[in-house]
């Protein structure tokens, strides 16, 4: 029996993780419930699953709750909550499903705590990878990509050298504009910039896909998870999101994990790995039926994200960053409706520009950076 943490748990994938837990009631369990202030979920699903910990964002959030649920966990609130959760006694492994840095703090004290991490809060890899892998290594824990990419690569990986590695090929799927050239994305809305040709995800993840700062962010995630240098990282488009990424080998093989576009499996396969585990509800690739598979470059130029994310990879220390806290707090504005699509990567570049690298920053530094670039972004014009 495993027994699971869930941090974000009433999100996209912390809903599609409870449904894998559900399914497999004789194998997983789950210890702990954290979320931020989505009710209706969390009553449904802590009710289903009984978990012995819940955390809400706030005590409003925790008093609206309690008299909905049919029995009585321990209750906890805010960051605090989520590190409870984290570091719950009997957890063996912590979903990190939260969405943003938030994360880092939980993650750190999770593995801290000794447990296993199935990884798709990716924010916290970009904004800190050093203090989370060498953490990883120092606790020997496991650390398992739930990014359906990470995750098609770590397949992919299994049983290979690492010496023989060539390069990592990631796939994009080009998010909602893809169809679109720059000049077309000057006035698109929200409501378009949220409709995701190919996945279901939160909201802030599918803005990152139509900017492509979730490509980019996946590239740094890819350098941390994979210890592979950003030459040997490529990103190529590919629409329909079948192949969900690629290793190219020393003697020119290429290996590819295919499926069709549903996080339930590499949800399931982070909890279960190595072994392979039934998954209902999961629709069986079809190759006849989808014919054709395309790809084509993944321009800079058209998607100066891109370029943003290997430049701040490459430069390091606190680069990724002053990246990462520019980006989430100028989508948090564009989808307020304060600023236009085109100002993501604008206010991201100038964040950028305006920073002197800290080499090997702490944790404090790191948050402190994060949060003077959040400041700086939330007053930007
Ligand atoms: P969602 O926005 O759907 O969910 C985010 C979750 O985090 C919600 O449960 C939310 O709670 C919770 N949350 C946010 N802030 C806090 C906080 N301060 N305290 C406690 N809980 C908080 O995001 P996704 O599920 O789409 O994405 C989650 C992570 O997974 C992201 O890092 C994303 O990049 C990554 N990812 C997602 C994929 C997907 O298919 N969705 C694919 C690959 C990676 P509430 O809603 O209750 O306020
Ligand atoms: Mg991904």
């Amino acid at each position: 029996m495993k027994r699971i943490s869930l941090l974000g748990a009433t999100g996209s994938i912390g809903v599609q993780t409870c449904d894998v837990i559900e399914q497999h009631p004789d194998l997983f369990e789950l210890e702990a419930y954290a979320f931020g202030t989505n009710i209706e979920v969390a009553e449904e699903w802590i009710n289903r699953l009984r978990p012995k910990y819940v955390s809400a964002k706030n005590i409003e959030v925790l008093e609206q709750l309690k008299p909905r649920l049919t029995y009585e966990p321990l209750f906890f609130i805010g960051l605090e909550g989520l590190i409870e959760c984290a570091t719950a006694e009997r957890a063996d492994v912590v979903v990190t499903a939260v969405v943003g840095a938030v994360g880092l703090e939980p993650t750190l004290a999770a593995i801290k705590a000794g447990k296993d991490i199935a990884l798709a809060n990716k924010e916290t890899l970009v904004t800190a990878g050093h203090l989370v892998m060498a953490a990883v290594k120092e606790y020997g824990v496991n650390l398992l990509p739930v990014d359906s990419e990470h995750s098609a690569i770590y397949q992919c990986l299994n049983g290979e050298r690492r010496e023989d590695v060539a390069k990592i090929i990631l796939t994009a799927s080009g998010g909602s504009f893809r169809d679109q050239t720059r000049d077309d994305l000057r006035d698109v809305t929200v409501e378009q910039a949220l409709n995701h040709p190919n996945w279901s995800m939160g909201a802030k993840i599918t803005i990152d896909s139509a900017t492509m700062f979730n490509k980019g962010l996946e590239v740094i995630e890819a350098h941390w998870l994979f210890d592979i240098d950003y030459n040997d990282i490529e990103v190529v488009l590919h629409r329909e999101s079948i192949i969900h990424s690629m290793v190219e080998f020393k003697d020119a093989a290429v290996m590819a994990q295919l499926g069709n576009p549903d996080m339930r499996g590499p949800i399931l396969y982070a909890l279960s790995a190595p072994k392979r585990l039934e998954i209902e509800g999961n629709k069986r690739l079809n190759l006849r039926e989808i014919g054709t598979l395309h790809f084509s470059e993944a321009d800079v130029e058209r998607y100066p994200a891109l370029r943003l994310a290997f430049d701040a990879g490459r430069a390091g220390g606190s680069m990724p960053t002053v990246l990462n806290a520019a980006n989430e707090a100028a989508v948090e504005r564009f989808l307020n409706g304060e600023i236009a699509f085109l100002d993501i990567e604008r206010l991201v570049e100038a964040a950028m520009e305006a920073h002197t690298v800290i080499e090997e920053p702490t944790l404090e530094q790191i948050l402190q950076v994060d949060q003077a670039v959040r400041e700086q972004i939330q007053q930007g014009k």
